[in-house]
Parts: structure tokens; sequence; C-alpha cells
């Protein structure tokens, strides 16, 4: 079950913000037992959106999910990246133009905007990819959209945190299964990294699991995560790890 992740933005890559989608959605992906093969972050430009989703679309994951790059302003092309890409038109959506208006009514009543009109950059985001199924926005105005492409998941999320976690969570994740999943995470008292190797490798012979190392500086501990499909298979793959000498104790975090 691959995956791969997209994240939009001049701001990522100036520096100016820190990528904290990427990590969040693709801890999300890897908690469904999702395997997320790659992320790539792209400016708001239409063409390098494009071809990046043309080269994520070569790759063939299941699963791809965007965020960012869904507002109103000039440089949110997002959308439109997305359509052309799949060789789709941009249409209007008129349930989300409404779910628009009342959004920005409902601001001018509570007293945050000073206009509750539909002017043009409101309306824009109303326009989704043909074929697309809307994804309710429950913090913001911008929907997102979910497109299955020639069999790709292809959610389109916005890049405000807190819009995107909550539209992984209602609208994304329920679309992916109920795979469960699960990380084990030991400490492993050994100082030396490369003493581990040989045995992980063996290890990974062995058991259908995936096994990531992280030294923690130099000392007496390197952490260990076994990811597996079950309780009992990470077990199974930690207790080849003792019987080859290596001591491990559960990594509370
Ligand atoms: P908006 O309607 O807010 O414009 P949007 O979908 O266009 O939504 P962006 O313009 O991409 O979102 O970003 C909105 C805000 O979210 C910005 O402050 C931006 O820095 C932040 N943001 C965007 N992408 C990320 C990201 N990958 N990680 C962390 N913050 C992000
Ligand atoms: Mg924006």
């Amino acid at each position: 079950m691959l995956a791969e992740v997209m994240t939009v933005g001049d701001e990522l890559l100036t520096g100016n913000t820190v990528d904290s989608n990427s990590a969040f959605i693709a801890k999300k992906l890897t908690e469904r037992g999702y395997w997320v093969r790659r992320i790539t972050t792209v400016g708001d430009d239409v063409e390098e959106i494009k071809k990046a989703i043309n080269e994520v679309l070569g790759r063939r994951p299941e699963v791809l999910v965007i965020s960012g790059g869904l507002g109103p302003t000039h440089d949110d092309v997002t959308m439109l990246a997305v359509a052309e890409a799949l060789g789709r038109r941009l249409v209007l959506c008129n349930e989300c133009l409404e779910k628009i208006k009342a959004f920005y009514e409902r601001l001018y009543r509570e007293g945050y905007i000073d206009d509750p009109a539909l002017n043009e950059g409101r309306r824009k985001m109303a326009y989704l990819p043909e074929g697309a199924k809307p994804l309710e926005n429950s913090e913001g105005a911008a929907p997102g959209a979910y497109i299955e492409h020639n069999g790709v998941k292809i959610f389109v999320l916005p890049g405000m945190p807190r819009e995107m976690k909550a539209m992984l969570e209602r609208e994304v994740l329920p679309r992916l299964g109920e795979r469960k999943f699960v990380q084990l995470k030991f400490l492993a008292e050994i100082t030396d990294e490369s003493k581990l190797a040989p045995i992980l490798k063996e290890a990974l012979e062995h058991f259908n699991v995936r096994i990531h190392s992280s030294p923690k500086g130099f000392g007496k501990y390197i952490g260990v995560i076994i990811f597996a499909e079950s309780e009992e298979g990470a077990e199974k793959a930690a207790r080849f790890l003792e019987e080859r000498g290596i001591s491990l104790e559960r990594w509370k975090l």
C-alpha cells in the first residue's frame, strides 16, 4: 500500500514556514498501514505542480494527498494545476459555492469581516476538477477535493494546518479503510548502530516488518521502531532481536 504526500507553497521553499503538514499526513498514513514512499514540496506554480503530479502518477501509488494553495488569492493555483495534470476541466461546484457564501455570511454576522458578498476570490474556491467529490472544510472556506484517477485516490486539502488536519481526519482517513498497523518502539541497549545493522538485516529477511533505528547520540541506547501488521508480528521480530543478544526495553515517548 504505497502513498505519496505533496505540499504546495512558496513559503515552504523559502523556509519561512516549516512544512509540518507533510509530517502530520505521513504519520497518519503510516498508522493506517500505508508506506509513504515520497514527500514532494513545490511552489505556487501551475507548471511545477503539474509536473510533480505527473511524476507521482507515474509511480502509481494507491494514494496521493496534496495540501496547500486552495485559498482565494492569485497564487492559490493547486486546483487548477490538479485539473490540468489530470486532463480535466475546472467546473463550478454549486453546493460548494453555497457553503462558501454561508461561511462568509457567518463571518460577517460575527463581526470578523466587513463584506459578506461573493467576490471573485471567494467564488474561485468553488471550482473543482470535473468529477471530483468536494470534501467538507469544517474550519474554513475552501473545500477540498477527492478524485479517483486511473486507480490513484487523490485528495486535495487546504494548507492551513487546522483546516488540513480536520479534513484529513473527517474526510480522508474514513475513505482509506480500517487496516490496522502497529508501531512498537524500543530502546536497544547497544552503543553502536553498526553492531545492530547485521541483526536488523537478518530480522528483515525473516519477518514481514519494517524496522527503523535511530541513534540517540553517543550513549547506551539506540531507538528501534518495528512496524508490522499486527502486534504479534512486531513482537515476534522483537523477540528475534533479543535472541540475537540485543536487550530491548519499551520506549515510552
Ligand atoms: P488559505 O485559504 O488559507 O489561503 P490555502 O489552502 O491557500 O488556504 P496556503 O495559502 O497554502 O493555504 O497556506 C495557508 C497558511 O497555512 C499559511 O500561513 C501557510 O504558511 C500555512 N501552511 C501552508 N502549507 C503548510 C505546510 N505544509 N505546513 C505548515 N503550514 C503550512
Ligand atoms: Mg493561500
